[in-house]
């Protein structure tokens, strides 16, 4: 027997449904597709940045609102979509998939898993665009952020909540700084994001490699899009990482983000803007692009103790062309950020890496987060530099020098090459307290020239293996005390006699390594 009171039942009831669904959606048709670009006649209701389907599966953005039409950029399938495909409303915006499962992965800027691993299993999603916290949620930036190079944490600190921008031109070693951070991470609690905006696949892969070999991958997360991805998903991908960030930082953790870079995404967004017929502005971005970064920067913070005390820390990147740091981008983030770090090419090329200018480099509000023995040691450090810098361009020209010139522009050499580090090679706070007091001290006169950054080295290398409580014995959050300071003198003077007196093989068998001989 056929129930039929019982399809009939069933049948309103799914028309019921579907009335409910589509009250929500409305639908329109496209009349121009190219580029990316869709535009779309008879959707109403369609919000700014509103996330529309189209028919297929395919997403799109809806990022121009026109009287008698929608322009909106398409995430996927351009090729798929043509004239008179019906498009859907969602009255979403467009949502990234967040949560714990997401560290140690590499996602796309919409959140699907690109590593080729198990698909991601969480159901919590934040939108991409959100507020940034408002001023009374906001705390005193207090906790410093070790980065592990010494050029950085004695003369630009950077705290957590700050906004600190890299800034350079190609191939100075900017991103080498942000990785080299992520790696100094490891076991200080300090949740990472990369996001990858428009960079070659195969930098990536290098980058990624990298961070997992350290066993970085552990706490840190890959936001992709590289330079062959849809312009809209590179426009999306720092607003992902930041929603991702979020998600930590309201749970009361510290984040690390890095926007890798924002040149590239200022471009993906004037493509964008270009297509979508925007009129044109200064260097041919639309009028909007200084809030494009700034709504994005204005989102890390530091939260006060009442809003559950998290942070996140943006490091973005800026690429210059031929230094040039008054272009539009350029200033426009230098800007919004709470101080830079400026790399030189003519430094990085002659050798002093990381190619930190420290005439040019700021940190508004890193040094009230700093240590207390760094910033003890590094009171002096920049203005020597700096002296040291005007004195050898002045002294370039001449012949003859006294002696106590020689000596101040010997101990500047020093000083620099002191500041030089390896790629990968992070120094503790101990570490870097010994190697700011020794190279500020008149040992340095016993050491020979172009030798100090291989006596730094196998310094710290003979300190680890034979001196083990002295490191201990340094507290970074104490000042240095006289005593201290003699005792890591006295060591340091015992090392350069050894390595380079008669005993040197002794000292070496001593464990003092291979950088002994060096000097
Ligand atoms: P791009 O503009 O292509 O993004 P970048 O400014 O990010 O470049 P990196 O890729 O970080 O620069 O570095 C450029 C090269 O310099 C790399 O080969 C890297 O290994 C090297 N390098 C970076 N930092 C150091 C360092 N401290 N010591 C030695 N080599 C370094
Ligand atoms: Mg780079």
């Amino acid at each position: 027997m056929i129930d039929v009171s019982a399809i009939g039942k069933k049948i309103v009831e799914t028309i019921n449904k579907i009335d409910e669904n589509e009250k929500e959606r409305s639908c329109g048709q496209i009349i121009y597709s190219g580029d990316g670009i869709i535009r779309i006649a008879g959707l109403r209701d369609v919000r700014y940045n509103e996330l529309l389907e189209v028919r297929g599966g395919y997403h799109a953005l809806a990022l121009n609102l026109e009287e008698d039409c929608v322009g909106a950029v398409v995430f996927s399938g351009e090729d798929k979509i043509s004239y008179g495909d019906l498009v859907y409303s969602t009255g979403k915006t467009v949502q990234m998939k967040v949560g714990e499962e997401l560290l140690g992965r590499i996602v796309n800027p919409l959140g699907d898993p690109m590593d080729g691993l198990a698909p991601l299993q969480t159901q919590k999603t934040r939108p991409v665009e959100y507020p940034a916290p408002s001023i009374m949620e906001r705390g005193k930036v207090n906790k410093p952020l070790q980065t592990g190079i010494l050029a950085i944490d004695s003369m630009i600190p950077i705290g957590r909540g700050q906004r600190e921008l890299i800034i350079g031109d190609r191939q100075t070693g900017k991103t080498a700084i942000a990785v080299d951070t992520i790696l100094n991470q490891k076991g200080e609690n300090v949740i990472c994001i990369y996001v990858s905006i428009g960079q070659k696949a195969s930098s990536l892969a290098k980058i990624i490699t990298t961070l997992r070999n350290a066993g970085a991958m552990a706490y840190t997360c890959v936001v992709c899009s590289t330079a062959d991805d849809a312009v809209p998903l590179q426009y999306l991908a720092p607003y992902s990482g930041c929603a991702l960030a979020e998600y930590f930082m309201y749970q009361g953790k510290d984040v690390l983000i890095v926007y890798d870079d924002l040149s590239k995404h200022a471009v993906a967004y004037r493509t964008m803007s270009l297509l979508l017929k925007r009129p044109a502005g200064r260097e041919a971005y639309p009028g909007d692009v200084f809030y494009l970064h700034s709504r994005l920067l204005e989102r890390s913070a530091k939260l006060s103790e009442q809003s559950g005390g998290g942070s996140i820390t943006a490091l973005p990147i800026v690429e210059t062309l031929a230094g040039d740091i008054s272009a539009y981008i350029p200033t426009n983030v230098i800007s919004i950020t709470d101080g830079q770090i400026y790399l030189e090419n003519e430094l990085f090329n002659s050798g002093v890496r990381p190619a930190v200018n420290v005439g040019l480099s700021v940190s508004r509000v890193g040094g009230s987060a700093q240590r207390p023995a760094i910033r003890q040691i590094s009171g002096q450090l920049r203005v020597n530099l700096a002296q040291y810098r005007e004195l050898a361009i002045f002294m370039q020209f001449g012949s003859d020098l006294d002696s106590e010139t020689q000596k101040s522009l010997s101990r500047g050499a020093k000083m620099t090459d002191t500041l030089k580090q390896r790629q990968y090679l992070n120094y503790s706070v101990q570490d870097m307290v010994i190697l700011l007091i020794i190279s500020q001290s008149d040992l340095v006169d016993k050491i020979p020239e172009k030798k100090m950054t291989a006596f730094c080295e196998g310094l710290l290398d003979y300190i680890h293996v034979n001196q083990a409580d002295l490191s201990a014995s340094i507290d970074p959050d104490q000042k240095v005390s006289d005593s201290l300071r003699q005792t890591i003198l006295k060591v340091a003077e015992d090392y350069i006699n050894c390595s380079m007196g008669d005993d040197a093989e002794a000292c070496s068998a001593a464990g003092a390594g291979s950088a002994v001989g060096a000097v």
